[in-house]
């Protein structure tokens, strides 16, 4: 079995055996050549499954490991740990998938009490050599010992201290001599570079299962079994001093897309500095004053990359005594914004064509966009000013923990997390949070990065905050924050401020409008809401929704109407429910009269009746004690209180949602389903253009349960003047296991067919959405048996199939038969790419959920 590559044998389609990162270098070392791209070698992602399968190195691996490095000390024309003139190397994880900062690294590696004098002689750079020793020996104990990581900070504290400097770089040869030693204390620390070689290994290996990579994987849906690569290259040195160097660069901006490079650097580190977010790192364009020549390398590199790669793309890069070295690329994580600009700039320029473009967006993300911002008009006073890091605007109570901010969470409360600067174990915390707000860290932190991949606003180095997280306060001049106070955040602009702004909806912008028209002629499945009010319809129309795919009819018996719809439950007999009944038509056909406008004449489907009737009813318990106030005040209500509690007794249910709803309530009821069509019949004739109709029955498992309901449908639209085809058609909502295995028969008797894919995943999956979501979902999670909500992502092998062979037959019961689906999964990207592959004609979502459907329309398209 091959286990190990050298980078001159990867490219960039190999990414599942060597991991992005080693991918990529190898393909970097192609596009840019090996002088670019510091030499080394790739052990692969399957050593890594083999390891944790057996939990020792595959048979062969340490073989192909020595014979690697045998080659790269051929190259370098050095040993790993040659006392007079050593190699180092880094040992880098790189998954499949990015993960920034969750898995481990070590740099420096082969540096010991020996081979550090061999570098001072070597390259005359006492200083260099012993900052390299200390910060190997810091690493190696952090990441392959787990020494705490605070321990090393403190006693670099304590030294700067005692010896009166203030920054790392003020440190000289006795301080980091001093350092180095009592790092050493702090646990084994093994001399022979052989040995460091093989511990760092699996030291990288092992961080693959660590907690935080776990937790970020879950939340990022990264499978388990993919295990990380591991690259060992050559070292090159961005602390040698002033002209060297060491940084992240964007191909375009990282935050609004905009056509210029972006990132940060720091002279005289090497690169964990610049990402660590400890010290405060300096803007890329200021590269041009300090060595012109490679500001203008790394520009042309940028370039070619991004042409080469065809997307955004996100680098580090080293510069050695004034030569630049390129030590990693990838695809740019971005923000909403960003991808939208470069989309439509990379079309513009002739980069990408749409398809191509569309392609690089995270439709996902474009949720974003919708945030809401700080409403422009507002008048607030801006405590803070920070780094714009990712947009969108926030408000919340403030939490100083990422524990706190999770519990906040599962509370279901609004806050912002606050930190001085944060790590990877707090990403938990940014999952919870409304928005996230930091005091140092720039563009290019850790809490900028992981913001933006999630779409959290986030505000960082907003260096007037003084984080006292000892005391739980936050000082800005005078102002004092403590846990539970109110912040408001703008991550689109940078601002903090205490004052309750009014956060408003965004605009669409330009760039996105142009991404949607492309969008629109790609796709070919079509895009409606699920809209219920006519408010939700015109936001829908705004968002480009081509009809109403649900309008849910409930809220019609709700509110200051319920008690007429007790009425209608509690009355003896037929004629007693007609004449409740006759008081609500006017109202509810107000409601579809303002529906029906705002929709001008598109399509409508209108569920009919469908919740269970007793959610209409007082709740039993209200009513028992009225009835016992009742009597013994001797009220005259008595008798009608005491014939409610009969009633409201016989109507309840021990499994409501699998009794007396959906097309049940039509044929035991058919006056209420009858009320409703006329209503709706007359609101369509009142208003200009007319709506298209598609009146739908809930629930239906039997194809006679349709035929009566349709003829219930027909006869009363008939008497209202309307006629089926011509006027309005009749179908069904497609959501328990039999309807779509009897689709065929059902169709016969259906217009159309619409999916209520999250009843049917309930049905199908015996899984009640509400109850399974905390315990139960989070263990299957956690335990492999699920990677997802299958009501957030269709359950494509389970309900999935079901719902291809509902469409399937339902075409051999009528060809023409309309098929759309209308479940939380009309806004899910990925659910969309299956229901556009399952033949539907259209999707429904919510109506801020439609530009995304239409991105990932278009993207199951190309
Ligand atoms: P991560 O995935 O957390 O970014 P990396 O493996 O990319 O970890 O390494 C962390 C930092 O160390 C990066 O900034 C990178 O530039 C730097 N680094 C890694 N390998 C080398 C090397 N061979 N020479 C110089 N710097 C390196
Ligand atoms: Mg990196
Ligand atoms: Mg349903």
């Amino acid at each position: 079995m091959r286990w190990v590559y050298d980078f001159s044998e990867g490219s960039r389609d190999m990414r599942e055996l060597l991991g992005g990162k080693g991918a990529n270098v190898a393909e970097m070392t192609r596009v840019l050549g090996a002088e670019r791209v510091p030499a080394g070698f790739t052990i692969t992602t399957e050593a890594c499954v083999a390891y944790m399968r057996d939990g020792r190195a595959p048979d062969g691996m340490d073989e192909q490991v020595r014979k690697a490095l045998h080659r790269l000390q051929e190259h370098a024309g050095r040993t790993l740990g040659d006392p007079s003139d050593p190699l180092l190397v880094s040992v880098r994880s790189g998954a499949r998938e990015s993960m920034p900062g969750m898995l481990d690294t070590v740099l420096n590696l082969g540096l010991n009490d020996r081979s550090v004098e061999g570098l001072a002689d070597r390259t005359g750079n006492e200083r260099f050599a012993w900052d390299s020793y200390r910060r190997f020996v810091q690493m190696f104990g952090n990441v392959v010992r787990d020494v705490e990581g605070e321990r090393f900070e403190d006693e670099i504290k304590r030294v700067k201290r005692e010896r009166g400097v203030q920054l790392d770089t003020d440190l000289d040869v006795d301080a980091l001599r001093e350092l180095t030693r009592s790092f050493q204390g702090f646990y084994d620390f093994p001399q022979d570079p052989a040995a460091q070689l093989e511990q760092a290994i699996r030291a990288v290996f092992d961080s693959w299962t660590g907690d935080r990579a776990v937790t970020y994987r879950r939340i990022n849906r990264i499978p388990d079994d993919w295990g990380t690569a591991v690259n060992v290259q050559q070292m090159v040195f961005g602390n040698k001093g002033d002209t060297s160097g060491s940084g992240v660069a964007f191909s375009r901006d990282e935050v609004t897309g905009a056509p210029e490079p972006s990132g940060d650097f720091l002279a005289n580190a090497q690169g964990e500095d610049v990402v660590s977010g400890v010290r405060n790192t300096r803007d890329i364009a200021e590269l041009r004053d300090w060595q012109p020549e490679i500001h203008e390398q790394l520009t042309g590199i940028l370039r070619t990359l991004e042409a080469h790669y065809k997307d955004m793309q996100d680098c580090e890069f080293t510069v050695e005594e004034g030569r630049l070295y390129m030590l990693q690329t990838r695809s740019a994580k971005r923000p909403a914004q960003a991808a939208v600009r470069f989309a439509v700039d990379a079309v513009g320029e002739g980069l990408l064509a749409r398809e191509e473009a569309i392609a690089t967006i995270d439709a996902e993300k474009l949720d974003a966009l919708l945030h809401p911002t700080f409403d422009p008009d507002a008048a607030y006073t801006i405590l803070a000013q920070g780094v714009a890091a990712s947009p969108g605007a926030a408000k919340g109570a403030v939490v100083f923990t990422a524990s706190e901010a999770v519990e906040a969470g599962e509370r279901g409360e609004g806050v912002i997390l606050v930190r001085p600067f944060t790590e990877a174990d707090d990403v938990a915390g940014f999952h919870a949070a409304k928005g996230i707000l930091t005091s140092e860290g720039g563009k290019a932190s850790h809490a900028a990065l992981v913001a933006r991949g999630m779409g959290v606003p986030a505000v960082t180095g907003a260096s007037d905050v003084e984080i006292d997280l000892a005391t739980g306060e936050a000082r800005v001049g005078d102002t004092v924050l403590h846990a539970g106070d109110l912040i408001a955040i703008d991550g689109t602009t940078g601002t903090l401020t205490v004052d309750d702004v009014p956060l408003v909806e965004p605009e669409v912008s330009e760039h996105f409008e142009t991404v949607l028209a492309w969008c629109d002629e790609l796709r070919r499945l079509g895009v409606r809401a699920n809209a219920d009010t006519p408010d939700d319809a015109l936001r829908a129309r705004e968002f480009g929704a081509e009809g109403i795919g649900l309008c849910r009819t409930e809220h019609m018996f709700l509110g200051e109407r319920q008690q007429l719809m007790a009425d209608v439950i509690l009355a003896d007999d037929e004629e007693g429910r007609r004449a409740a009944l006759a008081k609500l038509r006017p109202l509810q056909q107000e409601d579809f009269a303002g529906l029906f406008e705002a929709m001008e004449g598109l399509p409508v489907t209108i569920r009919l009746l469908d919740p269970p009737l007793h959610e209409f009813l007082p709740h039993r318990s209200d009513v028992e004690r009225a009835v016992e106030r009742a009597r013994v005040e001797c009220s005259e209500d008595l008798v009608t209180l005491e014939h409610t509690l009969e009633r409201v007794r016989a109507l309840e249910e021990v499994n409501p949602m699998l009794g007396m709803r959906g097309v049940r309530l039509g044929i035991v009821y058919p006056e209420i389903y009858e009320m409703q069509v006329i209503a709706i019949a007359r609101a369509a004739k009142a208003v200009s253009p007319a709506p298209h109709l598609e009146i739908m029955i809930p629930l239906v498992g039997y194809e006679r349960e349709l035929e009566l309901m349709r003829g219930l449908v027909e006869r009363v639209a008939h008497d209202e003047g309307l006629e089926r085809g011509r006027d309005y058609s009749v179908g069904t909502m497609i959501e328990l296991p039999r309807a779509c295995f009897i689709a065929d028969h059902i169709a016969t008797q259906a217009d159309f067919f619409s999916f209520g894919t999250n009843d049917l995943t309930q049905t199908a999956l015996g899984f009640s959405r509400d109850d399974i979501e905390g315990k139960i979902l989070s263990r299957y999670i956690d335990t492999h048996i699920l990677d997802r909500s299958p009501f957030e992502t269709i359950d494509t092998p389970g309900v999935g199939q079901m719902l291809r062979m509902g469409a399937w037959l339902g075409r051999q019961g009528r060809a023409d038969l309309k098929l759309g689906i209308c479940g939380e999964h009309g806004g899910d990207p990925d659910s969309i790419d299956f229901f556009h592959h399952s033949g539907l004609d259209y999707v429904s979502c919510s109506p801020f959920r439609v530009p995304i459907a239409r991105v990932a329309a278009a993207q199951a398209a190309i």
